[in-house]
């Protein structure tokens, strides 16, 4: 006779896993990006703050990648959603007027597409070229979690067109990309143990 012992619920499991998961990549990938010393150029580490971007942003996005609905044109949101966490500081060199990496990164502040009006904008564009609401969450969390990073070092326009550079604490951003990624697990509705590598087996068996 067997006894079935379940200590805690397998969600719960799910989604500290995730957390852990996000949480070793942002501290990984500040210590990559932000541990420089002083004298190396700035170019050059900035350089590395794209791929941390990144991995961050597909990794909070998982879970969505493996959602039915995106299943079925899957390298095509993967390519959006890299677009989206990298391509978002193309706004340095526009407001820098310039294509020089060190013009871009000279600016007091960084531009517009830091900011929430632009996020959202973007999801709703997503949203209406697409006609899918996932998609558009996609876009949503891909961008809040870079402009979420990069409020932690450096602060944001979050409030552009207002004024005002809005600073977060290292400690809320992990707390705001957990959540933002916990949002997420719940949004896929695809609680099962390890969901968010689904979306690997998914490419890998393409
Ligand atoms: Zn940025």
């Amino acid at each position: 006779m067997g006894v079935k012992v379940q200590i805690v619920n397998s969600d719960v499991v799910n989604a500290a896993i995730f957390a852990a998961s996000l949480l070793m990549v942002m501290v990984l990938g500040d210590a990559l990006v932000y541990a420089w010393p002083k004298g190396v150029p700035t170019q050059l580490w900035a350089l590395l703050d794209p791929p941390v971007h990144w991995v961050l942003a597909l990794l909070i996005v998982s879970p969505l990648l493996s959602h039915p609905v995106l299943g079925r044109h899957l390298w095509l949101w993967v390519a959006v959603a890299t677009v989206a966490a990298v391509l978002v500081d193309l706004d340095h060199f526009i407001a820098a007027r310039s294509f020089s990496l060190a013009d871009a990164l000279a600016l007091g502040s960084r531009p517009f597409a830091h900011s929430l009006l632009f996020v959202v904008a973007m999801a709703v564009v997503t949203w209406l070229v697409s006609r899918e609401p996932v998609g558009a969450l996609l876009v949503l969390v891909v961008l809040l979690s870079h402009i979420v990073r990069d409020g932690s070092h450096g602060g944001i326009p979050l409030w552009w067109p207002a004024r005002g550079n809005v600073d977060i604490a290292v400690p809320l951003y992990y707390v705001l990309e957990i959540g933002l990624g916990w949002v997420v697990l719940w949004a896929a509705g695809r609680p099962s143990p390890a969901a968010w590598f689904t979306w690997i087996g998914t490419l890998l068996g393409r």
